[in-house]
């Protein structure tokens, strides 16, 4: 399997690569860790005449504390977000979910901003980015804007990116407080891309009742979802309350799951209700600590 032929940039400069996404218009993408793209495009699931790597450009590495976020170049590698100490506690819930991407080759040429524009609805970064609120930036040669992750996800493997666009970064809010995170999956196999998935971020008051919390699902919509009632019912209730049932609300009404031959809807349904309600009960058991 061999992609069809296209032309490769690799530019230096961030100027220079939205220059050449702004002349080739739709037949250009970019090429970040090529975890995804390249198996697209060798197995002709993809063509494009042009590919703009963007790996060569300084100004999108990095990771940052920025006031009361963590900000994290788009190019920053999976591996790096793994290496890199400070964020067990700045942003446990990235920190935690990325060894569960893939396997370490994967982790060590694929890129956060990569996963987030790929959007694939069974991955862990754009669960995190949406669970958290984060903020992402992008850029053309039109200038630069900030897109909320909750308007960002479009459907599968579809985002508000404009095809001239490249995301620059991502910012992740630090939660202060008596906080508790977790991320709870499950995959067929260690590496796979999990059939359905929760991650939970909670803060307890101090008389231990829920004050602030986030339930992200990945695997059971086109696009990664918060589990919005089941928020607003465990808000400003004891932290202990029934972890099952936050579980069972979190899934209720979801009307657009996948299925295939590794689960239909209702099997990963009952995975998701399961996930959920192991991350709510080790999120708050971290925060109540
Ligand atoms: C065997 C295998 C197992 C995997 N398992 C998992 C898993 O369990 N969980 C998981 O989350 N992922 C998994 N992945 C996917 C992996 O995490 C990818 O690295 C990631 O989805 C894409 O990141 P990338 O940097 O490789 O992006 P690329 O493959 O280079 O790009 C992906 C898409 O995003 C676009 N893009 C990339 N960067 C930008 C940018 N900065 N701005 C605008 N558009 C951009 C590209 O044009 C392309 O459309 C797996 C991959 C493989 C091959």
């Amino acid at each position: 399997v061999k992609p069809a032929a296209f032309e490769y940039y690799a530019p230096d400069s961030l100027d220079e690569g939205l220059a050449l996404l702004a002349d080739f218009g739709d037949d250009a993408k970019v090429l970040a860790g090529g975890q995804s793209l390249i198996p697209l495009l060798s197995m002709r699931l993809a063509t494009i005449g042009n590919l703009i790597d963007i790996g060569r450009i300084d100004e999108l590495v990095g990771v940052r504390e920025v006031g009361a976020a963590v900000e994290i170049g788009a190019t920053t590698l999976s591996a790096t977000v793994e290496r890199t100490a400070s964020l067990a506690s700045t942003v446990p819930l990235l920190a935690r979910s990325t060894p569960l991407i893939g396997h370490f080759q994967i982790r060590n040429r694929g890129t956060v901003g990569g996963s987030i524009a790929h959007a694939d609805p069974a991955a862990e970064y754009p669960t995190v980015a949406l669970t958290l609120d984060a903020e992402l930036e992008v850029a053309s040669v039109r200038g630069r804007r900030q897109i909320p992750a909750a308007e960002f996800f479009n459907g599968f493997w579809s985002t508000a990116l404009e095809p001239d666009e490249v995301l620059t970064s991502i910012r992740f809010p630090v939660w202060e407080g008596r906080c508790g995170f977790a991320v709870r999956e499950f995959a067929r196999r260690f590496g796979d891309f999990a059939l359905a998935g929760a991650m939970v971020a909670v803060r307890v008051d101090d008389d231990d009742r829920v004050d602030r919390c986030a339930i992200g699902l990945m695997g059971l919509a086109p696009t990664p979802i918060r589990a919005t009632a089941a928020e607003h019912a465990a808000l400003g209730e004891s932290a202990t309350l029934d972890a099952d049932q936050v579980g069972r609300l979190a899934v209720a009404g979801l009307s657009e799951v996948p299925g295939d031959h590794h689960g239909d809807a209702a099997y990963r349904l009952r995975v998701g209700a399961h996930m959920v309600s192991q991350a709510w009960r080790a999120a708050t058991e971290e925060a109540l600590a």
